[in-house]
């Protein structure tokens, strides 16, 4: 039987970690960032997400509204 709801991995080449977010591959090209060859979505790991929003401040135009206040889940 295939488990399709097993914990995700973080999708940056190298890394392993647990994922907490996953985003499309297409919002890491503007960061240092990359995701494994074949990976349809970005999941990221705390720390890489960290990196991201860090990568990506300032950006406005990828993040429009979405995290408006840090630590929503929503
Ligand atoms: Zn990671």
């Amino acid at each position: 039987m295939v488990v399709v709801g097993k914990a995700e991995v973080c999708a940056i080449d190298g890394c392993g970690a647990e994922a907490v977010r996953s985003l499309s591959v297409q919002r890491l090209s503007g960061t240092s960032m990359k995701v494994r060859p074949g990976s349809k979505k970005a999941t990221l790991c705390r720390e890489h997400y960290k990196r991201f929003k860090k990568e990506t401040r300032g950006d406005r135009r990828l993040e429009q509204d979405r995290y408006r206040s840090p630590g929503a889940s929503r």
